[in-house]
């Protein structure tokens, strides 16, 4: 599959279906287009396709409607197209009746709907699905090369988390997890430490490993770094992500209805990978680094057990009061690790908590953090791509709930406010950098007849990168 861009006039074209993107003002001339439009004027729809056999020349032809130029409209309209668009061979996009901040949303929408329509994941079936469309031609005047660059990274990061996140844990194990990021790393010419467990040790990474002990799978730490800022030694924004490859929940043991998504917990690693590759392959002007903490969380003999106490990089005793909460116990070492790069931001993201799929169900992903200002450019940038973000406050008589009587910390809070006790604990971690925490238990995979890896937070991700370095 494929996306290329024409400067120059669309001409009719033998075999390939047509689509027009027109809007309130604009309506295409043409007679069979301009029919067309009629009828979806006369439905106040804003997508209508129909196979045109007057012509010959065109398989399809489809008109969509933009009302507004605003993103989030465009991108609804766009992955209605995108269905339709599925089904074709060869599609050319007529984008002449749009104006200049129109057509560069559309060709950023469209090409990730149309990457999210036609994505598959059956390398592990016999017979794999045959993909109908082999080429999306945008015809415009307008400069959209960059808008397309854009969307082809973001789709790659994207593939990238999904792939990773689909994957089985049999197969994508710790080690696995660590191959792939380095061989992504080295693909894209940049560097990759991969940690062992011995490293993890003299490192002091306790609470690490102590969720590593229980799996013959040993621990791996990731350590993937990118100098793209003009000035070399700006500090970098580092992105953290939770890479639990199965979550069993340890002795505190998950129920077994729906357990094998918990393949999934390491969807927070995925994403930081994924967003990693897509902003050295945008040759974004930054510095940015990625620590990914991964491990298995199984039950054994010599498994961590509710009730033992373990000592943090940072110092901090933690008294382990349910094994499930292991996302907590890996990230706060990663995020201590983290402060050796003396960041400009960290941002961590990981499946952490059940209690965000209860507070913000699986439409928005949670953001907490010590630092406003961060926190609010996530949120516009959330905004901006249409990953849908919220926030949820971290005062500080939530640390209550973290209290032990043996230790600093206990890692659980009980069940009120389970996503923010969360963020209370890794609080302690973070004091000496601006640090925001995405929650994304809700919003990185679906369950059901569609389950799936959605590849989310990457776009994000890369949003906030992109608007940060331009800024
Ligand atoms: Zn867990």
């Amino acid at each position: 599959m494929e996306f290329s861009i024409k400067a120059e006039q669309l001409q009719p074209q033998h075999g390939a279906s047509l689509l027009i993107i027109c809007t309130d003002q604009s309506a295409p001339q043409s007679i069979p287009a301009n029919t067309l439009y009629k009828q979806l004027t006369d439905k106040e729809k804003d997508f209508i396709a129909a196979d045109f056999l007057q012509t010959e020349q065109i398989q399809s032809m489809a008109i969509a409607k933009i009302s507004e130029d605003d993103y989030v409209a465009i991108q609804k309209l766009a992955q209605t197209a995108a269905k339709w668009a599925k089904e074709q061979v060869e599609v050319n996009i007529d984008l002449s009746l749009l104006d200049e901040s129109s057509v560069n949303k559309w060709v950023l929408a469209f090409t990730v709907a149309v990457g999210e329509a036609i994505y598959q994941f059956d390398s592990y079936k016999k017979i794999s699905t045959t993909q109908s469309l082999v080429r999306v031609n945008y015809y415009s005047s307008h400069a959209i090369s960059e808008s397309q660059h854009k969307a082809e990274a973001m789709l790659y990061g994207m593939n990238l988390c999904k792939d990773l996140g689909n994957s089985p844990a049999n197969i994508c194990t710790p080690t696995y997890l660590a191959t792939t990021a380095k061989k992504i790393a080295t693909e894209l010419g940049v560097s990759a430490k991969i940690m062992s467990k011995e490293e993890i040790k003299q490192l002091g990474m306790n609470a690490f490993l102590a969720v590593a002990q229980g799996s013959t799978t040993d621990a791996q730490l990731i350590e993937l770094s990118y100098q793209g800022a003009a000035v070399t030694n700006e500090k970098p924004i580092v992105l953290v992500g939770k890479g639990i490859t199965f979550d069993s929940g340890g002795i505190s043991l998950k129920p077994g209805a729906g357990m094998d998504e918990m393949k999934y917990d390491m969807c927070g690693a995925a994403s930081v990978i994924g967003t990693f590759a897509a902003a050295v392959k945008l040759k974004l002007p930054i510095n940015l680094v990625v620590i990914v903490p991964t491990c298995e969380n199984m039950p054994a003999g010599n498994a961590l057990k509710p009730g033992d106490i373990i000592k943090s990089m940072n110092g901090l005793s933690i008294e382990v009061l349910n094994t499930d909460a292991e996302g907590r116990l890996i990230l706060c070492d990663a995020l201590s690790y983290a402060e050796r790069f003396q960041p400009a931001a960290v941002i961590d993201v990981a499946t952490l908590t059940g209690a965000c799929i209860i507070a913000l169900g699986h439409v928005a992903q949670g953001v907490l953090g010590n630092n406003q200002n961060l926190i609010d450019q996530l949120m516009k940038a959330a905004q901006n791509i249409n990953d849908k973000t919220w926030q949820l406050p971290l005062f500080e008589e939530y640390n209550e709930q973290l209290k032990s009587n043996f230790a600093d910390l206990q890692n659980i809070g009980g069940r009120p406010a389970g996503t923010i006790t969360a963020a209370a604990f890794l609080s302690y971690f973070t004091e000496n950098y601006p640090w925001a925490h995405l929650d994304i238990a809700g919003t990185a995979w679906k369950s059901g007849n569609n389950k799936g890896a959605t590849g989310r937070p990457v776009p994000l991700l890369l949003q906030y990168l992109i608007e940060r370095s331009e800024s």
